[in-house]
């Protein structure tokens, strides 16, 4: 398996630190409002190269934090009058909701960084005494970024170029910084803002070192893959591996990954330009599958523009799949049960190929966009070898290939039939004529019905009761 890393800017052949596990940090987004599709980029992307590594065999560990004190959670807390936390708490549970949408799973840990500010403090202090972070007067304390060698590694920029480009960015507040290029650790309160005591003094810390501190206390000093948008190589993930291997003196992550930004109009989707959909603006238009159908139609590492017409076209590619597995399921329930013939067994192997051809695609840095295409053949395969003389174990076969490598993708294809709750009713007067006529194997066959799907019947004295479980 191959994987680009933005580190060494080549292909790389993925070899995990510890054989048959991989760790896995990927930057969440900061909650203070509901997330909008260029967010749902890395979360999708992501979720797809676990669901791959797990396909592979891999135990994945997959952190993935929720950013919840930053100045524009402040902002918007005070304009609503609540806690910071009150909306922060909100942002996360529509962010969750998003996600299940999606079908992106939960990481096997979200942090958040307002819990976990007693370990920022301790890898804050480490860098102090280790002279890699000094305390201004007021209480600010700065990592020393000339102390760190290999500053500018991730992003390749050159520290010298780097500090001519910052002359001019020296802001007020900021004259008690030691060089230009330093960043901030931890910064005391201001007026109205939550706040945490230090060594220091009372305030709150920055943005970067809440990944490196989460990351070290859920998969520890060395991790495998850290990842996220590209527009977190410089600075974010840049000031992240200067605090973790300047703390910890071990290299921070093997493997940096990043996917290529969600435009509109060729322009970064973002909430500051004001060119954005919520991933709930798309679901009042499309099921969101088709989201994420569409997110995988690219290669991550390309830059994707959203539009119309993109949507029309990944709405009908993955109704051609869901379509295939539906006449499949169909299929299933009227074909015989018979032996699968040899020439069905030699067909079965044939498609073998797919997963086959599947697997190298996304071996090749996550190649989704030719990882899908490989599904459209299968379909393609499928529906031309599937008829109504088929054996049931030929039909299934067919249909649990296309099944996986939708899984793995995140794709939910195989669509259960809805029981409605007329049919529900209808079915349950049915076994009260059946048991009224003695016939209590039609009655058992109808509870065992609504069972396998899930209804459970209970009969009380007012009568039979229903519920679904
Ligand atoms: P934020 O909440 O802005 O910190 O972003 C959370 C995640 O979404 C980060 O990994 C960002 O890099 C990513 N992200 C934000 N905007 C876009 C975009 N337009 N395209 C792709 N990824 C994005
Ligand atoms: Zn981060």
């Amino acid at each position: 398996m191959k994987i680009f890393n933005t580190l060494s800017r080549q292909k790389e052949e993925f070899i995990p630190l510890e054989e048959g596990k991989v760790s896995m940090y990927v930057c969440g987004p900061t909650v203070y409002n509901l997330i909008h599709i260029g967010n749902a980029r890395p979360m999708i992307v992501f979720d797809t190269v676990r669901r791959y590594m797990e396909h592979k065999g891999y135990a994945v560990n997959y952190v993935s934090n929720f950013t919840d004190v930053d100045d524009k959670i402040i902002k918007k807390a005070n304009e609503e009058g609540v806690d910071p936390s009150v909306i922060s708490e909100r942002y996360i549970e529509e962010c969750r909701k998003d996600m299940q949408s999606l079908n992106v799973k939960p990481a096997t840990t979200h942090p958040k960084a307002t819990q976990e500010i007693g370990g920022m403090i301790d890898m804050i202090q480490t860098l102090i005494d280790k002279g890699h972070a000094y305390a201004a007067q007021d209480g600010t304390v700065y990592f020393k970024t000339r102390s760190f060698k290999e500053y500018g590694k991730l992003s390749h920029k050159n520290l010298d170029d780097l500090r001519s480009g910052n002359r001019s960015l020296l802001v007020s507040g900021e004259e008690q910084k030691q060089d230009p290029l330093d960043f901030v650790l931890w910064k005391p309160k201001k007026e109205g803002e939550p706040f945490w005591e230090s060594p220091w003094c009372e305030g709150r810390p920055g943005w970067h070192i809440e990944c490196s501190v989460m990351s070290k206390r859920y998969l520890g000093d060395e991790i495998d893959i850290h990842a996220g948008g590209e527009d977190l190589i410089f600075p974010h993930h840049e000031n992240e591996i200067a605090q973790s291997e300047a703390a910890n003196d071990k290299q921070f992550a093997k493997y940096w990954m990043h996917n290529g930004f969600l435009n509109i109009d060729n322009k970064k989707m973002s909430k500051s330009e004001g060119n954005f959909f919520t991933v709930r603006d798309i679901s009042e238009k499309y099921d969101l599958q088709v989201l994420r159908f569409f997110m995988l139609s690219a290669h991550y590492r390309s830059p994707l523009n959203f539009s119309a017409e993109l949507m029309e076209a990944a709405k009908n590619g993955l109704d051609r799949i869901v379509t295939s597995v539906t006449n499949l399921n169909f299929l299933l329930k009227g074909v015989e049960e018979k032996e699968t013939t040899q020439e069905e067994q030699k067909l079965i192997e044939e498609a073998r190929e797919y997963v086959v051809k599947f697997d190298e695609a996304m071996d090749d840095d996550f190649n989704t966009a030719d990882a899908v295409s490989v599904i459209f053949e299968l379909v393609k395969f499928a529906n031309t070898h599937v008829s109504e003389e088929a054996s049931k174990g030929f039909v299934q076969a067919m249909k649990d290939e296309i099944v996986l490598l939708s899984d793995i993708c995140g794709l939910i294809v195989d669509k259960k039939e809805e029981i409605l709750d007329t049919q529900i009713e209808e079915l349950i007067r049915e076994r009260q004529e059946a048991r009224k006529s003695r016939n209590f194997a039609r009655a058992d066959e109808i509870r065992d019905t609504l069972a396998a799907q899930g209804i459970l019947l209970e009969d009380t004295r007012e009568g039979v009761k229903w519920k679904r479980v």
